[in-house]
């Protein structure tokens, strides 16, 4: 452990190379072993997810002098497609609490105090509620500001996480600006969590999440924006779960045992790692697509044995069925809907 300046113990530094191979490790030899049994509910997602705090990937944006690991964006991302390779439930829970753990990082006041360290390390988990933003007003969620804090009222439709989290960063609307709040993950008389059953991912325990005059204190505020600036980042960080996609099929590839998926599964990444924002979209599209034509793939290569329950080929292509509408916007899922209709067209008549 090295010291920062305020006298505070900090991670050693690790290079992005380091953290890269210990994904890879960890996706190998931990997450993928127990990935049926996550899926099917017999393990706890949360076991695997104290697993990657322990190796110091949930404060992996968040600067080393707050107990992160203070990487790039690529090289968060080849982290993703890594453990997406072993475990996509988990790595879908874990993904969820990123961003929180770098803005509370990079917020003033009490949240920074009491959150900031204990997020970086992995002892405090987040979720995030933040996709109804995409959807056109009245808004989901609004957010009146009281006394002492403020109150919520609306409903996320999707939050993921709900009993491996201690609290949800929520993004409610007060007119044109967006309102970020750390929330307490705990049910009571003005917050109710419902459970929806899923046909992919269902241990990372997804919930609608109701608020009805919730009370926030004050200081769990931890950004104010407008809502046209959200929109530019959101529109700008798509990129990112494409990584997932690429996780998904490289299992598929090593499944099967194809150098061919394999280079042009690295092909991709490299469009992906390279496009500009303009291009994403498009190249996220190619990514579903090739994701769920490797998952395929992997199905018929083992005939009926693929349908079994504990055969890996039918949990990944549930997931790469998941993946076509996760993280998606307008922009991608237009691109996905030309690439799959050009997909049609290219079959010979
Ligand atoms: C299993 C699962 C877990 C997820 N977990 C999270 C999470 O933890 N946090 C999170 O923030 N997001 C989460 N998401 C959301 C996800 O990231 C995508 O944003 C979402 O799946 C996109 O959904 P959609 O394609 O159905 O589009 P939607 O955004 O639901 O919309 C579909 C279309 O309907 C329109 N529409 C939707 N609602 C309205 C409305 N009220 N009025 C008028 N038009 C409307 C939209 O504009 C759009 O054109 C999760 C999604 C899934 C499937």
């Amino acid at each position: 452990m090295s010291h920062s300046p305020d006298g505070r113990r900090s991670s050693p530094a690790r290079s992005p190379e380091a953290v890269v191979a210990a994904a890879r490790r960890l996706a190998d030899e931990v997450l993928f072993p127990a990935s049926l049994a996550v899926d099917n509910g017999e393990r706890p997602a949360s076991e695997l997810l104290d697993v990657l705090a322990a190796e110091g990937l949930y404060g992996l944006h968040v600067p080393a002098d707050l107990g992160g690991l203070g990487l790039g964006r690529e090289a968060v991302q080849l982290v993703m497609e890594q453990l997406a390779s072993g475990c996509l439930t988990t790595t879908f829970v874990w993904v969820q609490h990123l961003s929180t753990a770098a803005v509370v990082a990079d917020a003033d006041g009490p949240v920074r105090e009491e959150w900031a360290r204990r997020l970086a390390e992995g002892s405090r988990r987040a979720g995030i509620a933040f996709s109804h933003l995409r959807h056109p007003d009245p808004p989901a969620l609004t957010v009146t500001p009281v006394k002492g804090g403020y109150r919520v009222d609306g409903r996320a439709p999707l939050v993921t996480g709900w009993g491996m989290v201690d609290a949800v960063h929520v993004a409610t609307r007060l007119g044109p600006d967006v309102v970020w709040l750390l929330v307490d993950a705990v049910e009571g008389p003005t917050l109710t969590a419902t459970r929806l059953e899923l046909a992919a991912v269902n241990a990372s325990a997804t919930v609608a999440l109701s608020f009805a005059g919730h009370l926030v204190p004050e200081g769990r505020l931890t950004r104010v924006e407008p809502l046209s600036e959200w929109r530019e980042r959101d529109a700008a960080g798509l990129r990112t779960n494409g990584f997932l996609g690429l996780g998904v099929a490289r299992r598929c590839a090593a499944l099967l045992g194809s150098e061919e998926i394999g280079r042009e599964l690295d092909d991709l990444r490299s469009a992906l790692l390279g496009a500009s924002e303009r291009e994403v979209a498009a190249v996220r599209a190619r990514v579903t697509r090739f994701t769920l034509e490797a998952a395929a793939a992997l199905v018929a290569s083992l005939g009926g044995r693929s349908m079994v329950r504990d055969s890996h080929a039918q949990r990944l292509g549930r997931e790469a069925m998941f993946l076509l509408v996760q993280g998606q916007t307008a922009a991608i899922r237009a691109a996905q809907m030309e690439e799959l209709a050009e997909g049609l067209r290219e079959r010979p008549s």
